[in-house]
């Protein structure tokens, strides 16, 4: 299915994935975390929510530039990257912030560790100081059951596949597109750093099997890819075990 894979994208611009889902790359400063978005005729949900204030303000502005409805954050799993703006988002209205029940104990227990991460990009969000830099934790927990939610005539579907990139990895299904979070890394080296390799290999290789379902899947960095990348992932995660 390479060839029918979206072209690359550009910084700070929406990649239209089709089925009402985007994906926005962001700069290379920021370590190119893929921010996604699915749009439906109520609600629109923001995947991940970027490594502090300066960078939730232009996610915001991007969404904004892109949709007017009230919107839904998820947090694909715990680190800095991913989930460090969601103090900016909930100052900016957003109520419901997704993640794995797992993740959220990661935030709670690691996020004041995690701000030295951001000492180059996020220099308030490392010194904790100021609008937007307080490590807010995720307000919906998704355990081992699969919660749906509809946007208005596009359903999404927030799942765990176990445990893999962390133990708290969330998967978000929308029509005809996963946002898969780190658990796929295109372009860069998987990250094992809070990593169960053997299991991590599993969830990909039950990936690969998803190509009817998700044509497109959006890994945490890099590109677009589909279900054979991640299947061809499986053997290389699993040398770390
Ligand atoms: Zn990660």
């Amino acid at each position: 299915m390479a060839e029918q894979q979206p072209g690359p994208a550009s910084d700070g611009t929406w990649q239209d994935l089709g089925g009402g889902s985007f994906v926005l790359a962001s700069s290379a400063a920021r370590a190119l975390v893929n921010i996604g978005l699915v749009v439906g005729r109520e609600r629109a949900l923001l995947v991940d929510t970027g490594c502090g204030p300066r960078h939730a303000t232009e996610i915001l502005a991007a969404v904004r530039a892109l949709t007017a409805l009230p919107l839904l954050v998820v947090n694909t799993h715990a680190h800095w990257d991913h989930f460090f703006g969601n103090a900016a988002f909930r100052d900016a209205g957003t109520t419901t912030i997704w993640a794995h029940a797992a993740a959220a104990r990661a935030m709670e227990r690691t996020g004041e560790s995690q701000r030295a991460e951001v000492a180059g990009v996020e220099p308030d969000m490392a010194a904790g100081r100021g609008p937007g830099t307080e490590i807010v934790l995720p307000t919906h927990l998704v355990q081992e059951v699969p919660v749906v939610l509809d946007l208005g005539g596009t359903v999404v579907e927030l799942f765990t596949l176990g445990r893999g990139h962390t133990d708290g990895d969330l998967m978000v299904g929308a029509p005809g597109v996963l946002f898969a979070g780190d658990v796929l890394e295109e372009g860069a080296e998987p990250q094992f750093e809070d990593a169960h390799p053997q299991e991590w290999a599993a969830v990909l290789r039950r990936l690969g099997t998803m190509a009817a379902r998700y044509p497109v899947m959006v890994p945490g960095h890099g590109r677009p890819v589909d279900a054979a990348f991640a299947a061809a992932l499986a053997p290389v995660v699993q040398a770390h075990s």
